[in-house]
């Protein structure tokens, strides 16, 4: 479980948030069905921690990292920052969110400007929210970036095809942090990097969280990245939380037959934990036309009539903080 300075005070409170996409066809372009990408979602997260939210490809954790920060637009449902509505919040108010509240993409290369110099890059965020009064300020926050990061110094004048995978996530962090940010959505940031580099970055990252407070919302979509950097962790599927727990909880007693299923394919070097292989059945369902019932019930191994019919709430199981949707948890 990750070491920091959590405070037990909610940062950021996600309330029955929902996003849909409309699918448009015919000449007209009118709405012929809508994809909920993230379906009634509550959650909280505390000052200095972080929250790991794991799924599949496509089952919504990224578009909600994304309403969360108001790069897209939620369809309904309330985000509160430190108490403050931040749907309502325009102009200035608006400005200085975006300032606390940053993202980390997967693809380190993608996110950077090819033709833009470390420098350039740095001093971007800088400049648009005036962070610094002078050039000697602007180019001591960028130099101070870069030792946070480890990188070297002289990376200021080379450009992103110059580095490592690794390196380019490390440009992304420091960019990420150059305008002092509160909050942290962590968007795959180590999902495209080799397995031995994955390991130096999430040990980065747990380092810049400790030293400055930051919380995070780490998204991955296997629940061992996950393992060591959260405090707590979430598990999504098809736009809904199919569970949540403290890290330790959920990794000792997975109640939620997907949990089970996820966890199961996490290698284990101890023959002793050593858990059966749950190998699911079919692929994930079309969010267009999710199954009724249990939306998770056609993959399920012990679904039952009852759970083609009823839908599931996200309920606690018994221990304090630890909620599952499903109707044979508890
Ligand atoms: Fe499986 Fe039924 Fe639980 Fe859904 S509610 S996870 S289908 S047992």
């Amino acid at each position: 479980m990750a070491a920091n300075a959590k405070t037990g005070e909610v940062l950021l409170k996600v309330e029955n948030l929902v996003k849909k996409f409309s699918i448009t066809g015919g000449i007209l372009g009118r709405e012929v069905a809508a994809v909920k990408a993230v379906a009634d979602v509550s959650f909280e997260i505390r000052k200095g921690e972080t929250l790991g939210l794991v799924g599949e490809s496509g089952c919504g954790k990224s578009t909600l990292g994304r309403c969360i920060l108001r790069l897209i637009e939620p369809t309904s449902g309330g985000i509160y920052f430190e108490g403050r509505d931040v749907r309502a919040m325009s102009g200035p108010e608006l400005r200085v969110l975006r300032r606390r509240m940053q993202i980390i993409f997967q693809d380190p290369f993608a996110s950077l400007n090819p033709r833009m110099t470390v420098e350039e890059i740095l001093g971007e965020p800088l400049d648009i929210h005036k962070v610094c009064a002078s050039r000697e300020e602007r180019r001591r926050r960028i130099l101070e970036l870069l030792d946070m990061c480890g990188l070297r110094r002289e990376s200021v004048t080379r450009y992103p095809h110059e580095f490592s995978g690794g390196q380019r996530q490390r440009v992304c962090i420091a960019r990420a942090l150059a305008v002092r940010p509160d909050f942290i959505v962590c968007d795959e940031p180590v999902s495209a990097l080799d397995v031995s580099i994955q390991a130096q970055i999430i040990n980065l990252m747990q380092d810049l969280q400790k030293e400055l407070g930051l919380t995070y919302l780490f998204i991955a979509h296997d629940l061992k990245v996950v393992e060591h950097i959260s405090d707590r962790v979430a598990v999504m599927y098809l736009g809904k939380i199919a569970e949540l727990a403290e890290a330790d909880e959920l990794y000792r007693d997975p109640r939620h037959p997907y949990t089970k299923a996820l966890m199961s394919a996490i290698p284990v070097p101890d023959p002793k934990r050593k858990r059966d292989r749950i190998v699911l059945q079919g692929d994930v369902p079309s969010p267009i036309s999710p199954p009724s019932g249990c939306y998770f019930h056609p993959r399920c191994p012990i679904a039952s009539a009852r759970c083609r019919s009823e839908a599931p709430q996200l309920e606690g199981v018994g221990t304090e903080g630890h909620s599952a949707s499903c109707h044979f948890a508890r």
